[in-house]
């Protein structure tokens, strides 16, 4: 069956009307979705305005919310106990401890729960009655540029599902919540918390350390070959090339984008990468998608190393030392010292 894109024109604010919208947590996404939310109501005609309710922690996100002239309240079960919409937006990490023991037996039965990644629903996280919406709405991007997208009258990426449909409305009110939110301009890409989480968790644990690894390895062995560190930061991403030939990829197509290079630089590329034997790099994908991400063994993991002394900050710190003893890390702090730039 085709996935679903749903546009502007096939939803309404109908659903959300005169309903309380809560936002927990008004950090990176929170704010953006929030005031795009409130611009949305504020444009639209013959529909009555919802109550927006802000909840956050006491930090400088709660000051935001002030100065965007929301308020907002520290009060988390009382800010639950009235809301019809619920977005959950507070880090992944933080959501199962907030949600299930503050928020989720303060709700109304009917409350819709938003959630914008799929984490904590696709591995069973959080504690839902079946009575309530589950629905997510999961930008592809970091909220600043969902808020400055949607003020340049812009779409952007965001998937949508409905992942429990308890009141048997939960569709319609989906699709109004990322009307409102801006995410249909684009075309809202029907989804589920299954393959959000799989995509976003396979990108961070199989093709980005496979690109880390692939730049740590070549700029070893080029520099045992002879090669400068100069001439190695710079090669390889200082120049921002690599930056560019990903851009050339949104935009022309990601082979499309080969035809800017010089010939030696295509041919190179299309034969290299097709005569490459990429059987190890199959089963390692193959692990990390199975085994690591849709079999729970990273997430097992992730939550017993937040649970050791020192957390995830303290596991964070060990394998960022460990990453900067490479030739890559310390060569090029070497070279950025020498020019100048930012260490
Ligand atoms: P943020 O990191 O911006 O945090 C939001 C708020 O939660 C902040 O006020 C933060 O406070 C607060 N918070 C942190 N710890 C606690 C706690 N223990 N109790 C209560 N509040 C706490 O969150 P994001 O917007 O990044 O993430 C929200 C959701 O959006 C997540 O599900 C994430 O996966 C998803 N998402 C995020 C994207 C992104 O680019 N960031 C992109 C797409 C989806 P403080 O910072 O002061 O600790």
């Amino acid at each position: 069956m085709t996935t679903r894109l749903f546009y502007d024109t096939d939803c309404s604010l109908e659903p959300l009307a005169g309903k309380t919208i809560t936002f927990i947590g008004y950090g990176n996404q929170g704010r953006a979705q929030a005031l795009n939310l409130r611009d949305t109501f504020k444009n639209a005609q013959n529909v009555t305005q919802p109550k927006i309710v802000i909840a956050n922690q006491e930090d400088s996100y709660a000051k935001t919310a002030e100065q965007d002239g929301f308020g907002y309240t520290t009060d988390w079960a009382a800010a639950a106990a009235e809301a019809d919409v619920l977005f959950l937006l507070v880090p992944d990490q933080i959501q199962p401890d907030l949600f299930n023991n503050q928020i989720a037996p303060k709700l109304k039965k009917t409350a819709c729960i938003v959630v914008a990644s799929g984490y904590n629903v696709f591995y069973k996280y959080l504690n839902f009655t079946s009575s309530n919406d589950i629905v997510m709405v999961a930008p592809r991007m970091v909220g600043a540029s969902v808020r400055s997208l949607y003020e340049s009258k812009q779409g952007y990426p965001c998937f949508v599902s409905v992942e429990q449909d308890g009141t048997g409305q939960a569709w319609p009110l989906a699709l109004a919540l990322c009307m409102a939110v801006g995410a249909t301009k684009g075309g809202a890409i029907e989804s589920s918390c299954r393959e959000e989480a799989l995509t976003d968790l396979f990108a961070e644990q199989a093709i980005w350390p496979t690109v880390i690894a692939v730049f740590r390895e070549g700029y070893k062995l080029l520099k045992e070959l002879g090669c400068s560190d100069e001439a190695l930061v710079h090669e390889m991403w200082l120049s921002k090339e690599p930056a560019e030939i990903f851009e050339s990829a949104a935009d022309l197509g990601f082979i499309k984008q080969l035809v800017g290079h010089s010939s030696v630089s295509q041919y190179g590329q299309l034969k290299g990468s097709q005569e490459m034997d990429v059987s190890w790099l199959k089963k390692h994908f193959e692990h990390v998608a199975k085994e690591r991400v849709l079999e729970g063994a990273f997430a097992e993991e992730f939550t017993a190393a937040e649970q050791k002394p020192g957390g995830i900050d303290g596991a964070l710190k060990k394998l960022y030392q460990e990453a900067e003893k490479s030739e890559l890390a310390v060569g090029e702090k070497r070279v950025r010292e020498r020019l100048g730039l930012k260490t």
